[in-house]
């Protein structure tokens, strides 16, 4: 059955687009009505004062510029939301004997989902210490041995596991999960780079839709400024001209600086994430999150990986495809690994680096925003991060995986360096020279 808050939050997500219609109806009626005719264009006379068209028209046409373009981000965001929110698909559930391998998880994992609570907005840290364990990574044993779908993980050359390698796993869709997806609650999906259930737009904000969103609440912030500034504007004059108020201005007023408050929270910390690039879900503990990674042993490296090599590795491997399990004594024994293996090493950042974070905020921005002018203001392509026709990784990795490759010797040795033209024509010199004296 479903838990109260997750039933409150499906009804509040349902609720509040249509209340938005409703409020930016009657924004409209303030701002063409009571305000551009009945006091700009065509005075009452009550105001006792003279027709000033040019401002009425003026004011009317910038406000419903600014309003369309909150409505066509809104609605891009809600078609991704809806027709592309970046959900998982389920796989089945693990079989009997593949469950009989981890006999103390299950009610250690019920427990702890007992403790969950999450606000509106905001998902909770236990949500993460589910899924990553306490310092930012699942617990190892904690899922079946389970080996299908692996291989859009070793086939790639870096991603996020757990301590023995494995990629991390949600017990509850029964599937590995690729690198930054999060199972979320509301939905009862995992979904890719989650970054957080929002009633106010009616559905999971993720990797499909967090530029969308970003757009969105900027948009709604300069079109509650205007808004304010206006309404504030002309309620003082009124105030001054008959000595009360207007009653819808002053609800403009009102409505103008909730929703511009609320954007402008929402636009600020939406663009510190997109520039730490960071989801709110790791947003969470990203002081003391640790990130284990499998990194991609190089082949010319792999004959040093023997134990007769003299070569001692710092780090942990694993060997990909994994052997299918369980395994009985004996088909361990006649048990032969494929021709092609993916080694790959397991590597830990320090607490509190992201390994996505590709080194300067500007990099960062690109990867949800676009690479373009176009791309940052108009609600039209996709985020770069969300494109998946790249291979190497789930995501864009950035300097911490680069040290990381250094550290443990992972990094392809120096390219000899170019020569340049003087270097080439001193050779030849050289070589001349010593020629001639040969033949002397
Ligand atoms: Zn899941």
């Amino acid at each position: 059955m479903a838990r109260p808050d997750r039933r409150v939050n499906l009804a509040v997500a349902r609720t509040i687009p249509p209340f938005l219609l409703c409020v930016c109806v009657y924004a409209c009626y303030i701002v063409t009505k009571p305000l551009c005719i009945d006091y700009l264009i065509r005075p009452l006379p009550k105001y006792s004062r003279g027709s000033r068209v040019g401002a009425g028209i003026a004011i009317l046409v910038i406000f419903y510029v600014l309003i369309f373009v909150v409505i066509i981000t809104y609605l891009r965001l809600l078609y991704n939301i809806t027709r592309n929110p970046g959900f998982l698909p389920r796989s089945s559930p693990p079989t009997k004997e593949q469950q009989e391998t981890e006999p103390s998880e299950r009610p250690q994992r019920r427990k702890r989902k007992h403790r969950r609570t999450r606000t509106a907005e905001k998902p909770d840290k236990a949500d993460i210490d589910i899924e990553r364990g306490a310092d930012g990574n699942a617990d190892s044993g904690a899922i079946p041995l389970d080996i299908t779908g692996l291989e859009s993980f070793y086939t790639k050359d870096v991603f996020v596991c757990q301590e023995d390698g494995r990629p991390l796993y949600c017990s509850t869709c029964c599937r590995y999960k690729p690198d930054r997806a999060h199972h979320c609650r509301e939905v009862d999906r995992c979904v890719l780079k989650m970054d957080h259930f929002c009633p106010w737009v009616g559905g999971v904000v993720s990797e499909t839709s967090f530029k969308f969103f970003i757009q969105f609440v900027f948009y709604t912030l300069i079109f509650c400024v205007f808004s304010l500034i206006i309404c504030a504007t002309f309620t003082a004059e009124i105030i001054q001209d008959t000595g009360g108020a207007n009653v819808h201005l002053a609800i403009g007023i009102g409505l103008s600086s909730l929703f511009g408050l609320f954007s402008f929270g929402m636009t600020i910390s939406s663009l510190q994430l997109a520039m730490w690039n960071l989801s709110t879900i790791e947003n969470l503990n990203r002081r003391s999150a640790v990130w284990t990674l499998a990194i991609r042993v190089p082949d010319r490296m792999l004959a040093r990986l023997n134990p007769e090599s003299r070569w001692a590795p710092t780090f942990r491997t694993i060997t990909y495809p994994l052997p299918p399990v369980p395994l009985s004594p004996e088909a361990a024994r006649d048990y032969q690994p494929p021709e092609k293996q993916h080694v790959f090493a397991i590597l830990q950042t320090l607490p509190g680096e992201n390994p996505f974070d590709l080194g300067s905020p500007f990099k960062n921005l690109q990867q949800v925003l676009g690479y373009s002018i176009i791309d940052w203001f108009l609600p039209l392509r996709q985020s770069p991060c969300a494109d998946r026709t790249t291979g190497d990784s789930f995501y864009e990795l950035g300097p911490v995986v680069s040290r990381l490759k250094k550290e443990a010797g992972l990094n392809p040795p120096p390219e000899p360096q170019p020569t340049t033209q003087n270097d080439t024509e001193r050779k030849h010199k050289r070589r001349r020279s010593s020629h001639r004296q040969s033949q002397e």
